[in-house]
């Protein structure tokens, strides 16, 4: 059972067979005149339209990309080249994704100031934050819609009402909602706002960045003038046939999949919070995403949770795929003001919409026992204490506890 799909998603039959073509019959550069060209040429304009169609923008607005992490190198450093004469100020948050954040401490290096807004404990910043570190040198916002470790939402159509009211740019990672909630450029409020195929059953190293008309960017390739000069080099043919394909089915399968997807979401939190003692929810409870939980729990490592699971036949993961080789603590956990200890011991859960046959019961069981065991062998897990008789947070009538 994979249950990690914030990391990556499998290519859906659709989209493979709609890619088949253009590697092999359908081989033309785009850029060229003669009829095999003028049908790759086609085939890209339609996937520009579809992704557009998906986001409430206009086709001429798309810019293809080799993915998630380039869209957002684009936009930011873009935007900063651009408009570093008007100012070096950004403002973003402490839990944006490593594209971003690496992203701004490069141009930290290159004199920019970088204001990071926190978070608090329930994952989702304070516009009167916002409001109170705009200057009259801020030149661009960027912050993500929806976490990838936690999958809490935020409110990104008040962010950008600011934005727009102060004359500064503002730009959404949305490479995690996208296809689980609207995202519908006009309504957030956006010029810029990135994408990523493989999140959404699309194959990977190809994605996005919306442009609204009038904004514009510095290139970061230089070259022939492919998607308007905006992002040089010819253009991966297949990939955006099959991001396109991607994107048109998560727009029609939106309102059905946010159904399916929450009930699960909200079984599966109800019987974690309730069975498993010392079990937390990470994230506020409201603004979130219908695939993604976020779990902490009391005095274990999360990477051997992780191990047991998989044992078990359960692949999860304790946040995102980038940081976890590292070994080093979530810093978006940390972000929350939790408990250094206590970041170590979480686990990220992350829906598919074809996980139909997926037994919560049996799932629940199965981290109740890993847990258990890893508590049984953790000098961090208090022995003296019944444990099993103490009721979780949300049962504060029965809970020995609260
Ligand atoms: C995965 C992800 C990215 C990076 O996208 P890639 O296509 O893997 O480069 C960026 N932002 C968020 C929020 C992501 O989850």
């Amino acid at each position: 059972m994979y249950l990690d799909n914030s990391a990556t998603t499998q290519v859906s039959e659709e989209v493979f067979e709609e890619m088949l073509p253009y590697f092999k019959e359908e081989f033309g550069n785009p850029s060229t005149l003669y009829s095999i060209g003028r049908e790759s040429k086609k085939a890209l304009e339609l996937a520009r339209k579809r992704v557009a169609d998906a986001i409430n923008a206009k086709p001429e607005e798309i810019f293809f990309t080799g993915g998630g992490s380039e869209s957002d190198n684009l936009a930011v450093k873009g935007i900063a080249f651009k408009l570093a004469k008007k100012g070096k100020h950004i403002i973003t948050t402490e839990i944006e994704h490593p594209a971003i954040k690496e992203t701004l401490y490069f141009l930290e290096s290159l004199d920019f100031k970088v204001t990071y807004l926190p978070v608090y404990e329930n994952g989702i910043i304070k516009i009167e934050d916002l409001k109170e570190a705009i200057t009259d040198e801020t030149i661009l916002i960027t912050v993500m819609h929806a976490n990838n470790e936690i999958g809490t939402l935020q409110p990104i159509e008040e962010i950008g009402k600011i934005a727009r009211e102060k004359g500064i740019k503002f730009h959404t990672d949305a490479v995690q909602s996208f296809g689980k909630v609207e995202v519908d450029v006009e309504k957030l409020n956006v010029d810029l706002l990135s994408l990523s195929s493989h999140k959404i059953n699309g194959p990977k190293g190809v994605g996005a960045l919306y442009i609204r008309k009038g904004t514009r960017v510095v290139p970061l390739i230089h070259g022939g003038g492919q998607e308007k000069g905006i992002r040089a080099g010819t253009e991966n043919v297949p990939g955006i046939v099959g991001f396109g394909k991607a994107c048109e089915l998560a727009a029609a399968q939106l309102d059905e999949h946010y159904d399916k997807l929450s009930a699960i979401r909200d079984e599966l939190i109800d019987k974690v919070l309730t069975t498993i003692p010392e079990a937390y929810l990470n994230g506020d409870a409201e603004n979130r995403l219908p695939n993604l939980v976020n779990f902490r729990f009391k005095a274990i490592e999360g990477e051997s949770l992780i191990l047991l699971l998989d044992a078990k036949g359960y692949q999860a993961s304790t946040g995102s795929a980038c940081s976890s080789n590292k070994l080093e603590a979530s810093p978006v956990l940390t972000a929350l003001g939790l408990d250094p200890v206590d970041v170590h011991g979480s686990l990220r859960i992350s829906l598919a919409p074809e996980s139909d046959a997926f037994d919560v019961d049996a799932f629940v069981e199965t981290i109740a026992e890993s847990v258990q065991r890893l508590r049984q062998m953790s000098p961090l897990w208090n022995q003296e204490l019944d444990y099993d008789n103490i009721m979780c947070k949300k049962h504060s009538d029965t809970c020995k506890r609260c």
